[in-house]
């Protein structure tokens, strides 16, 4: 098959990578904050379909919205646009991360949030993004209270927009418990437990990497941890409902602006939480902003085998 667009080769066996290829607005830090964890395999599969989305536009050099793209389809799977959705369906979802993203921009511990977006992606119908400041290690206990109203807030979100509760937050739940769980067991964060650990974690080399774990406290202790347990998710569900109910309206703002737009940035996110119009946002600056748009030219170029488009740039709008 041939390709429908050329590919200037290229000498990599040096060391040096010449920059010509790169837009002036990659920003490493910021791909790098947002890729923890990546294996040097998940990295070259990130630069590669970075590189394939510039291409696939006939672009002269990668973007940074390429990185993002190829990012998100490296962490999430690739975007199933064509996914049957409802209105409905679809409104729900967008009220959902809404709550997610509107607590993760007001809590005062909470991680900076990177994007909020409702396009269906493998198994999730939306997905709100948050970005470390930096390469963390160790997190106090109010980042992990407010991680766990974050958590909580998409189904938050409905219950107070919409009256009813889907099954959708069902992973937010488990989630949620789970930090809270480890919150009185592993970190020893909960007052009235004191710094004691629950529970010998033991990996069973005859069994793989499985973990099983060992009680080693009584059924009084075991029922003081749930007590506990149970506490953290419910102080943090009402901070939650508290926040969210003060700010419906802009919940809803929120929501109206992921279903027009389908993908929201920090900055659009954090414009619309001080209840700023998105139209005045700067346009893109630097080399991005020179670059002509990614449409293709020509009827014919537009029929080819080029994917769905990646979501442009709504700074650009
Ligand atoms: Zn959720």
């Amino acid at each position: 098959q041939k390709t429908a667009y050329e590919i200037p080769k290229r000498d990599w066996s040096s060391d040096v990578c010449s920059s010509d290829l790169l837009s002036d607005d990659v920003d490493v830090a910021v791909l790098a904050r947002g890729s923890s964890g990546f294996s040097g395999a998940d990295l070259a599969n990130l630069v590669n379909e970075a590189a394939l989305n510039a291409a696939r536009y006939n672009q002269k050099v990668v973007r940074m919205l390429d990185f993002e793209f190829a990012k998100d389809k490296v962490l999430m799977g690739a975007e199933r646009r064509s996914m049957i959705i409802s209105e409905n369906e679809k409104r729900v979802t967008a009220i959902h991360e809404a709550g997610h993203a509107l607590l993760a921009v007001m809590l005062p511990h909470a991680e900076p949030i990177h994007k909020v977006s409702i396009i269906p992606r493998g198994m999730a119908l939306g997905i709100t993004m948050q970005l470390p400041a930096d390469e963390k290690h160790n997190y106090s206990r109010e980042h992990l209270e407010d991680q766990i109203a974050i958590l909580l807030g998409g189904r938050i979100a409905e219950e107070i927009t919409i009256g009813s509760i889907t099954t959708g937050a069902g992973n937010d739940l488990e989630r949620a418990t789970d930090l809270a769980r480890r919150m009185v067991c592993e970190w020893g964060m909960s007052g009235a437990m004191g710094p004691l650990t629950f529970g010998k974690k033991e990996e069973q080399i005859f069994l793989g990497r499985e973990i099983a774990q060992h009680t080693d406290y009584s059924e009084d202790t075991a029922l003081r941890i749930d007590q506990e347990v149970k506490r953290f998710v419910t102080d943090n569900s009402n901070k939650a409902q508290a926040v969210l109910g003060e700010h419906k309206q802009k919940l809803l703002d929120l929501a109206d602006a992921l279903l027009a737009r389908e993908t929201l940035d920090a900055e659009q996110v954090r414009r619309i939480a001080v209840g700023l119009p998105l139209e005045d946002i700067a346009p893109a600056t630097g080399a991005a902003a020179a670059l002509p748009p990614r449409e293709p030219k020509t009827a014919k170029e537009r029929q080819p085998i080029v994917p769905p488009l990646p979501p442009r740039p709504l700074t650009q709008e």
